[in-house]
């Protein structure tokens, strides 16, 4: 998951725990004072009917029942219960009907504050003393006003914290994309800054934040790289020109010595020996250099458009060149009818060079037997396999076969340096593509080139 939106998350989590327990506050906080409220109105109403009771000995005619009948009415399922110090049987019988608790009792008898809730329903319980008269009170009703009073609060509460959430989520996602929008910067000028253009520098905007630190850093980092490449760069082509002049002297020595008549047979087998040494030590020469370029030289500016199928032509006739009696045969019988699925973007050398080289190996460890290149594609590259019916790679070796200056075990009779597949391999990373190989030893070996297309 990415910084950004999981810094949103954090921060809807965050806040989504503190609205919830600050709604649980309130809603806590505002129940007890709606059920307190309505408790004390339940006592003045039974004490006013106790006293009436008290006045009138049971009947209902004294002027605390008129001031309650006129100006208190009646509340929802109101009820008073009057006991009378004699009337112990009937405080046994509502004792058992009324689903108040002992304690409930306990507290009326000790003149401390009874109150209790169930069901909807709220019990007040009073003991009222009277010119030597005592009775006990209790008292119930349901505060249908409160409780849907209670309801809503719970549902505007709800209401708040989920439309809450939303805008918190919203809020800490743009809040984010804000803050990150100085990194995401960063990240595009990084992502534009190549082997090729590392003269370039971040912009620094003069924040004086970490972000800037960050710019510095980076900007203080490519001005250590582009001298290290610098100087990499000129020893490649100081090498490059240091070493080709002397080997074009040594191969032009050798085949002036050749164009000689007069000269023994032995002399001649010798300058033969030179010039085809010079050969090889050039072709190892300009393999190395072009290795050395590919790690750091994209040469994107000399990229094109190319076709799969025109570069697998191109290779055959380079491979027709360096060895005349190659048996390579291209299948064209699985070629994607879009040309566009045959469309790749690159470097026509190097691809080439590439190619030739895993084409020039399967001829060489296969001593010239059958070699297939088949073309195709899939959703979104285009495939060429190069099979052949050669020595094979012994498995435990498979690993190492890009690796610089690295031959298998099982080919002490071929010559070779080791260069060939890691530039392959390079050139074809640098290309976006992929390269798999499969082999058995005494069977073949296939490699399977996946280049984008476009
Ligand atoms: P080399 O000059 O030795 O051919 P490469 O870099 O081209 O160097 O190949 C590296 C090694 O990979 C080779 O030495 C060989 O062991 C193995 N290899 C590459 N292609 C093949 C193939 N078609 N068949 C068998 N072995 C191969």
């Amino acid at each position: 998951m990415k910084i950004q939106n999981r810094i949103s998350l954090i921060f809807t989590i965050l806040t989504a725990g503190i609205i919830a327990s600050l709604s649980i506050f309130i809603y806590i906080f505002a129940s007890d004072s709606i059920s307190s409220s309505f408790f004390h109105r339940l006592e003045v109403r039974s004490d006013i009917v106790g006293h009436a009771a008290l006045q009138d000995n049971k009947s209902r005619t004294s002027i605390y029942y008129d001031i309650k009948e006129k100006h208190l009415g009646d509340l929802p399922f109101e009820e008073h219960h009057i006991i009378w110090e004699s009337e112990v049987e009937k405080a046994k019988k509502l004792k058992e009907r009324l689903p108040v608790p002992p304690s409930f009792y306990d507290n009326i008898i000790r003149k401390e504050p009874a109150r209790f809730f169930k069901n909807d329903t709220s019990y007040v319980g009073l003991n009222i003393h009277q010119s030597g008269k005592n009775i006990i009170m209790i008292s119930s009703a349901v505060d249908l006003y409160g409780l849907e009073e209670k309801e809503n609060l719970k549902n505007l509460l709800l209401m708040g914290f989920f439309i809450s959430l939303v805008f918190v989520f919203t809020l800490g996602k743009l809040f984010s994309a804000q803050v990150f929008n100085p990194i995401r910067r960063i990240i595009r000028n990084v992502r534009g800054i190549s082997a090729h253009s590392l003269h370039q520098r971040l912009v620094i905007e003069g924040s004086k934040d970490e972000i800037e630190d960050l710019s510095h850093t980076f900007n203080d980092m490519l001005n250590r790289l582009e001298i290290t490449f610098d100087i990499q760069n000129n020893f490649v082509s100081n090498a490059s020109h240091e070493f080709k002049t002397p080997l074009t002297i040594i191969s032009g020595e050798a085949q002036l010595g050749l164009s000689l008549d007069e000269i023994p047979e032995i002399a001649r087998d010798s300058f033969q020996t030179i010039f085809k040494e010079a050969e090889r030590l050039e072709h190892l020469t300009n393999s190395m250099l072009s290795l050395a370029q590919t790690g750091f030289d994209g040469k994107k500016d000399q990229w094109e458009k190319l076709r799969v199928d025109e570069l697998v032509i191109t290779v055959k006739e380079a491979v027709n060149k360096i060895m005349p009696s190659n048996k390579v045969e291209i299948n064209f019988d699985n070629l994607p009818h879009d040309e566009q699925m045959l469309t790749i973007n690159g470097n026509e050398t190097l691809m080439v060079a590439a190619l030739a080289n895993i084409v020039l190996n399967s001829c060489k460890y296969s001593d010239n037997k059958p070699v297939d290149i088949i073309i195709t594609a899939d959703d979104s590259n285009s495939i060429i396999e190069i099979i052949d019916r050669g020595i094979g790679i012994p498995d435990r070796e498979i690993a190492q076969i890009y690796v610089p200056f690295f031959r298998a075990s099982n080919t002490e009779q071929y010559k070779g340096y080791g260069i060939g597949l890691p530039l392959a391999h390079n050139i074809i990373k640098m290309h976006e593509g992929a390269i798999e190989v499969s082999s058995k030893v005494g069977q073949g070996t296939a490699f399977k080139i996946f280049l984008p297309y476009r």
